[in-house]
């Protein structure tokens, strides 16, 4: 287990490898975006490995080697927003098979939430009678969708958000600018911070911002007029004005002297475009009000 974070999960997955009493099944809760998923597959892997050294997969056996393709792990994630009831039934056939790699099967079903009361129902029968073998885990960023039935029967795992400090390390470790607004934007998940970072309209929403910063509105027209101009970014101006707002809180926080009112308009100008009134107007206008302040 080598990724960032949930260092006491992962003490307690592991513990429970070790000792061989691994339940039937598992609720994995947190938000969006802060690595259940990973810890789910690794958990995964050091249940399916065939010579664990220490509740750690060895790495080199069969199910270490093949764990991707192990038949022996079957992942379930939603197809177009939903986990349908034919695809959890499927599922729950393959779950009365016996293993064929390793000892034991391992079950995971992504973003649980999105199966409908019909799914549940369906995943509902084994998660009664599961075989004796197998392991189901449930990943779910929103467990008040899940059935009672269903979260009375599975041991839940609650995850915490990510620290800041692992956050950074996460996007060291994949090569990823660390932003130190993308931190704060993040608000505890990994994926949002790489989201923001890798958002194309990051660096003109930071010029724009620079600009508001430094009241060069005539440097800031001429920027918008750009904006305007281009299609792609026209399309995305609401995204762009959200941007600057969040750099605009971001400065408060750092204690950068700034006059609140810029930040109402910004969310006046985002309410319009919101409301599909012209671009260029709304634009302007906040250009006309920006002035006065
Ligand atoms: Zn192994």
């Amino acid at each position: 287990m080598s990724y960032i974070g949930h260092e006491n999960i992962k003490d307690e997955l592991n513990k429970v490898v070790k000792s061989g009493s691994i339940s039937h099944a598992y609720l994995f809760v947190g938000k969006d975006g802060i690595g259940k998923k990973k810890v789910a597959l690794d958990f995964a892997k050091d249940i399916l490995c065939l010579a664990n050294v220490d509740g750690h997969a060895c790495g080199k056996c069969d199910a270490c080697l093949k764990f991707e393709s192990n038949p022996d792990l079957q992942v379930l994630i939603p197809e177009k927003g939903a986990i349908k009831v034919d695809s959890v039934r499927e599922f729950t056939r393959e779950m009365f098979l016996l293993p064929t790699v390793s000892n034991r099967k391992v079950f995971i079903i992504d973003e649980a939430e999105t199966m409908n009361e019909q799914a549940q129902n369906a995943l509902l029968k084994c998660l009664e009678e599961p075989p004796l073998y197998a392991s189901i885990i449930l990943i779910t960023s929103n467990k008040e969708k899940l059935l009672r039935t269903i979260k009375s029967r599975v041991a839940e795992v609650a995850f915490d958000s990510l620290s800041k400090d692992e956050i950074k390390k996460i996007l060291e470790e994949n090569n990823v600018e660390v932003l130190p607004e993308a931190l704060d934007y993040a608000n505890g998940s990994a994926k949002k911070a790489m989201e923001y970072t890798n958002d194309d309209t990051i660096e003109i929403s930071q010029e724009l911002f620079k600009l508001v910063l430094k009241r060069d509105f005539l440097e800031l027209n001429r920027k918008f007029e750009q904006v305007k101009a281009d299609k792609k970014l026209k399309e995305q101006v609401e995204h762009i004005l959200e941007n600057i707002m969040h750099l605009c809180f971001y400065a408060l926080k750092q204690d950068v002297t700034f006059d609140y009112k810029i930040i109402e308009l910004l969310e006046k100008t985002i309410q319009k475009i919101r409301r599909r009134a012209n671009v260029d107007l709304a634009l302007d206008v906040f250009m006309l009000d920006i002035c006065k302040v």
